[in-house]
């Protein structure tokens, strides 16, 4: 497999400290209110990206944070009479929400910023030792950027390009020795949470975090650090600046940032009004579509999202399910359709080998080879630096590739493995399939039995009306050669 990595601004072979295992931290949200789509860009890539980590046979350990002190958080809570620890555990819990309903996997840590406190103040402690950085008279202590030589590898920038930053204009700038430094811990104003350290009453910067809870949480440093791009300055440039002087080793092997989401054509901002939250969108979409929508752009593209685009990945969603469900019931209507979601590429490929060394008829064969590209392709394209677009275009090909053929196809094993095919492609990319048999379902098909009873009884009218009560519990039914077939509406 190969990556992208930000700090070579090369595709590279993937290679992890420890033999199949990869350890990873990714930038989480500041939880000052609910998240934006903006911020699921992150969780839904790197949460399918370690999907594919783990179905490729890496042990995953999976690290995000939630930053819950911040002068958003403080801004906030003050605005709302609210305890700032308070507010940031609200949002925790509305976030986590979110995530469940986007399907993304619990890290396998969530720190939380505001209980790793004395890991920062031993780090800045190390860093002020180590000559690294020094106390103002007010207590803040600033990192010396002109003691690193390294300062600026990862955002690729000069020292001099780096002057008049937003960033770092920060309050008590007076007190700095060069423009570029920035603060590790800061006193404590009124009305602001803080802890005891030994420079003064206060609380840490923000960069500081991450490089405290990431490699006590991955043991050591890191194969990958990601999040959004903008991140890399100078979130992630400050963070390679307090780690590596102190460790003395390479922070992270592999650096991958997401591009931003825009809304339609505009960056995603509040003030513009164009800003929607994860809530908003999951309150008319199902979170597999805004998955889908996410993971149909490369991660390193622009996503330009639009409810137009919702509406496409719904109908893209929708296109997938009906070409496995008509699998299903060509299956059924001889033997027993039999779902099965491959846990790893091996148990895949061996399963493709078995059909392969069927008994097979012409038409058979040149489908199962075909199947077979699609399949390598898929696999290939999540390689080539994690092209979920292009892999996602290679389900679109089994599709259509079935549509055309089930029909010919006699054989139930070439036709259900196509169908765990798809399952399993979906599964990678973190979507499950409405399928299966729960008590609705079960619901349907007896009311289905009841129509063509009725139908055959030309009892029309009655048959109209059973009709009508399936749609109105949300599906729909379609009367075929083969029998009745029946889907759930998205
Ligand atoms: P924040 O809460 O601002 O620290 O952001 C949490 C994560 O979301 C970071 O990885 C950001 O880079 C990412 N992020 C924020 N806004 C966007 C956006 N519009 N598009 C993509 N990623 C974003
Ligand atoms: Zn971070």
């Amino acid at each position: 497999m190969k990556i992208y990595n930000t700090l070579t601004r090369k595709k590279e072979d993937f290679n992890t400290i420890e033999d199949k295992k990869c350890r990873i931290y990714v930038c989480g949200p500041t939880v000052y209110d609910y998240i934006h789509i903006g911020n699921a860009r992150p969780m839904i890539v790197f949460d399918t990206f370690r999907r594919y980590l783990t179905f490729i046979g890496y042990d995953v350990n999976y690290v995000s944070n939630f930053t819950d002190i911040d002068d958003k958080i403080i801004n906030r809570a003050n605005e709302l009479n609210m305890d700032s620890k308070e507010l940031a555990k609200k949002y925790i819990v509305e976030c986590k929400e979110d995530m469940k309903n986007m399907n993304i996997l619990d890290a396998s840590t969530h720190p939380l910023a505001t209980e790793e406190i004395d890991g920062m103040i031993d780090l800045i402690s190390k860093l002020i030792e180590k000559g690294y950085a020094y106390v103002a008279e007010d207590g803040t202590v600033y990192y010396d950027t002109k003691k690193f030589d390294e300062y600026g590898k990862l955002s690729h920038k000069v020292f001099e390009e780096l002057i008049g930053k937003r960033e770092l204009k920060v309050t008590g700038e007076e007190n700095k020795k060069n423009i570029n430094d920035f603060v590790l811990w800061k006193p404590k104003k009124e009305n602001e949470p803080y802890w005891d350290s030994p420079w003064c009453q206060g609380r840490p910067g923000w960069h500081t975090e991450c490089c405290v809870m990431a490699p006590k949480y991955c043991n050591g440093p890191l194969d990958i650090h990601a999040g959004g791009e903008d991140l890399i300055f100078p979130h992630h440039e400050n963070e390679i600046a307090q780690y590596e002087p102190v460790y003395g080793a390479p922070y992270s092997r592999y650096w991958m940032h997401n591009a931003f989401l825009n809304i339609n054509g505009q960056k995603m901002s509040k003030s513009l009004n164009n800003f929607y939250t994860v809530r908003d969108v999951l309150n008319r979409y199902e979170g597999r579509i805004l998955r889908l929508l996410m993971l149909e752009t490369h991660y390193r593209a622009m996503l330009n999202f639009s409810f137009d685009l919702m509406d496409s990945a719904k109908i893209s969603l929708e296109r997938i399910e009906n070409c496995i469900e008509s699998l299903k019931f060509i299956i059924n209507n001889t033997s027993k359709s039999n779902d099965i979601v491959y846990k790893d590429k091996d148990e895949l490929y061996k399963n493709l080998k078995f059909i392969a060394n069927n008994d097979l008829k012409e038409v058979e064969k040149q489908y199962v080879d075909k199947l077979t590209e699609y399949i390598d392709l898929f696999f290939n394209k999540l390689d080539d630096d994690f092209n979920t677009a292009d892999a996602i275009t290679q389900i679109f090909e089994i599709v259509k590739l079935a549509n055309l053929n089930k029909d010919l196809i006699s054989n139930n094993i070439v036709l259900n493995f196509t169908n765990n095919i798809l399952l399993t492609f979906l599964n990678i990319l973190g979507i499950k399939v409405n399928s299966g048999s729960n008590d609705d379902d079960n619901e349907i098909k007896k009311l289905i039995d009841l129509r063509n009873e009725a139908k055959h009884n030309k009892d029309f009218k009655k048959a109209d009306e059973i009709r009508d009560k399936i749609k109105s519990l949300g599906y729909e039914i379609e009367d075929t050669r083969l029998g009745t077939k029946w889907k759930k509406v998205l």
